[in-house]
């Protein structure tokens, strides 16, 4: 396992904190990682806030994007296929760069030896996938795909032929309206992974909350429903969040250091177990 970055030490009350935490994630019976962008920055993807965040750099880009795709699908397409906002052009740029992390990479091992169910995440970058995670939902999309407006099937970039002159493409299955997955500003969150994360969240007794502020619905009520069923929730965040005073442990610092080394403890409590 690669040591952690060399700016950040893992000071001893820290290390038992991560024990701990190790012994309850052994413990635990479903265990649900909630992810958002702060997993991806050790990636090369700034948050959108904050410092270096994109929309610090270019300011915020529509909020009514899904609303304008509705009203001209064609004029989005267009804008899909030769973007010029300077901000859309620095995430699409961003996203072809970047790879998976320590972080993405500990997550999907933590999944291949049983002790991690599924991994929700927000981020559209396709980094958990990359990595190798397998039960994933995507509450927010993925950018390299396409989803059918219709009846919410996603298809692969080159699996569907796009026309230049007759946008938006249709779906080969029912003819809807075929656009990005990704979740604009204004769209709903498609009912598919929607109710999936729900049947997530009621199995799961345990949940870590990682690179999140936790404060964008719906997600930010996963960790909640943990919590009011009894459950506990694990926030790994450099910062405190909105959500801090209510998680039951909170481990301070970047993702991919702390999960590579939770990752390792929770190897050796399996290993004692056994
Ligand atoms: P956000 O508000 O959830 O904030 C990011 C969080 O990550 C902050 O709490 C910050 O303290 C924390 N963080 C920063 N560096 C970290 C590190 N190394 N390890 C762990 N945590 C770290 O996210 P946002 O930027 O406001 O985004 C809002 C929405 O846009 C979310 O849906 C988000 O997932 C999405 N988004 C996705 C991507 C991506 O796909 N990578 C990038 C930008 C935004
Ligand atoms: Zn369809």
């Amino acid at each position: 396992m690669a040591p952690p970055p060399p700016e950040f030490e893992l000071d001893s009350s820290l290390g038992d904190d991560l024990a701990r935490v190790a012994q309850q994630l052994s413990a635990a019976g479903h265990v649900v990682a909630l992810t958002g962008a702060g997993l991806s920055v050790e990636s090369g993807i700034p948050p959108f806030r904050g410092p270096g965040g994109l929309w610090t750099k270019y300011g915020e880009p529509p909020m009514d994007g899904y609303r304008r795709f509705l009203e001209d699908p064609a004029a989005a397409w267009r804008e899909r296929l030769s973007p010029r906002a300077e901000w859309a052009l620095a995430l699409r740029d961003t996203l072809a760069a970047a790879e998976p992390n320590a972080g993405h990479r500990a997550l999907a091992e933590f999944e291949r030896i049983g002790l991690l169910g599924c991994v929700i995440t927000q981020n559209i970058d396709d980094l958990h996938a990359q990595a190798g995670s397998s039960n994933l939902l995507e509450i927010h999309g993925n950018h390299r795909l396409l989803r059918c407006l219709e009846c919410v099937r996603r298809f692969e970039p080159d699996a569907i032929a796009i026309d230049p002159d007759d946008l938006p493409p249709r779906c080969p299955d029912c003819g809807g309206p075929v656009k990005g997955d990704t979740v604009q500003f204004g769209e709903p969150i498609p009912p598919d992974v929607l109710r999936r994360c729900y049947a997530e969240v009621e199995r799961s007794d345990c949940m870590l909350v990682i690179g999140t502020s936790a404060t964008v619905y719906p997600a930010a009520d996963f960790p909640m429903e943990v919590l009011r069923r009894g459950g506990c929730v694990i926030e790994i965040n450099p910062t405190d969040t909105d959500f801090t005073a209510s998680a039951t442990e909170s481990l301070r610092g970047p993702a991919g250091a702390l999960l590579s080394r939770l990752l390792d403890l929770s190897k050796s409590e399996a290993g004692a177990a056994a």
